[in-house]
């Protein structure tokens, strides 16, 4: 859909860049090969996409990474989030994203939804902000690091049997990885043990071997399998309990001999704020594309670091935002992010990776620009 701006505006309005136009759009874009974890079985990965146009000339673009419901993302953008944005300076990204979260919207979006929506816009208005700079938005965000390493999880899908899954670890660890994670959270936690125990003896010991629940169990059986992935040198539990339970993490973080990761289903600062405040968090996995955007994610990672806990965010993005985020703000000894190649084809610059590490890109903005043969691809009319 495609909106244009027809606001009036005042003469000293006049003499700073507006939004002029917002198409938003999907694209359906295939999996290599059928994927389960301990919720969903799937084929296809959406990518929703909204690109601002400005009276400057520039293009930003926004998206997100969804299994399903991109029509209900589009259409809050499409009749809600975007008319409030129509003729506004883009420059103003911080008074954009208070009047979006504000908007009678919060009622029923605060998480989930319209959120998703509000996320995509300010990492289009921050896109922009990198090209009006014309800097990448790394650099433009500080800098630190002009490198960072990843861990793969494009692998150890849930449905693949004992021997598909150690062919497919093994296989990541040949192609360089040094880290890589693997799902549990089956119909029997001993058999999850077992795969792991399988997968652990056929990797070298070197190796990093982090587990993802999501979200299926109990505190009961979280704590009972913790100890035996202790004993198996496991690098973190991943969603091991309902992602609103703070409670239940906290006993679970001081019963755990292994940390315990989460975030990729929490939806902002105050949530995560509860989630450290409390100790229910070891490893931070904020997610770009669901706490609300960039604006957000830098208030998330910002109380990450001063709690002194990592940052290794969720892929919700394929590694194109947080490639960016992580390289300007983290003060990990060793900065990384999540290795999920499903955008490789998507965007104009996809993620440039030596082995397993990634070399930030020089270009202008936030790498979020949609290849056109991408669009000719996989877009979906609406
Ligand atoms: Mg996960």
């Amino acid at each position: 859909m495609t909106q244009t701006s027809a606001l009036p505006t005042s003469d000293d309005a006049r003499s700073a860049p507006r939004i002029e136009r917002i198409d938003t759009y999907n694209l359906r874009v295939p999996l290599r090969r059928q994927i389960a974890d301990a919720l969903y079985v799937r084929t296809h990965w959406n990518i929703p996409v909204v690109e601002i146009r400005t009276s400057e000339g520039l293009v930003g673009t926004g998206y997100s990474g969804i299994w399903q419901g991109e029509d209900l993302i589009l259409d809050s953008i499409d009749r809600h989030l975007a008319p409030l944005l129509l003729g506004q300076d883009p420059r103003r990204i911080g008074e954009l994203w208070d009047a979006l979260y504000w908007s009678p919207l919060h009622w029923v979006g605060r998480a989930g939804v319209t959120h998703i929506g509000l996320g995509m816009l300010d990492i289009a208005l921050w896109d922009l902000a990198a090209r009006r700079a014309e800097q990448p938005l790394w650099m433009l965000l500080g800098g630190r690091h002009a490198r960072v390493e990843t861990y793969n999880t494009d692998g150890g899908w849930l449905n693949f049997t004992v021997d598909e899954l150690v062919a497919d670890m093994s296989a990541m660890v040949e192609q360089g990885w040094d880290a890589v994670k693997m799902k549990v959270g089956g119909p029997d936690p001993r058999e999850d043990i077992a795969r792991v125990r399988q997968v652990r003896d056929a990797l070298p010991s070197r190796v990093g071997l982090m587990v993802d629940v999501n979200q299926k169990w109990d505190l009961f059986t979280a704590s009972a399998c913790a100890q035996q992935f202790a004993e198996l040198r496991i690098g973190w539990m991943e969603e091991p309990l309902h992602p609103d339970d703070v409670v239940g993490h906290a006993a679970l973080c001081k019963r755990s001999p292994v940390p315990v990761a989460l975030g990729e289903n929490v939806y902002g600062a105050e949530a995560f704020s509860s989630f450290l405040g409390a100790d229910a968090v070891d490893i931070v996995q904020v997610d770009v594309t669901r706490v609300g955007g960039i604006s957000e994610w830098l208030r998330i990672a910002g109380a990450a670091h001063a709690a002194s806990r990592p940052v290794r965010p969720h892929a919700g993005d394929m590694m194109q935002l947080h490639q960016h985020l992580v390289a300007a703000t983290s003060n990990d000894l060793q900065p990384t992010i999540e290795y999920l190649p499903w955008g490789l084809e998507v965007f104009e610059e996809p993620v440039q990776l030596h082995g397993s590490t990634v070399i930030l890109p020089t270009t202008p903005g936030a790498s979020s620009a949609v290849a056109a043969s991408a669009r000719r691809r996989w877009e979906q009319s609406s």
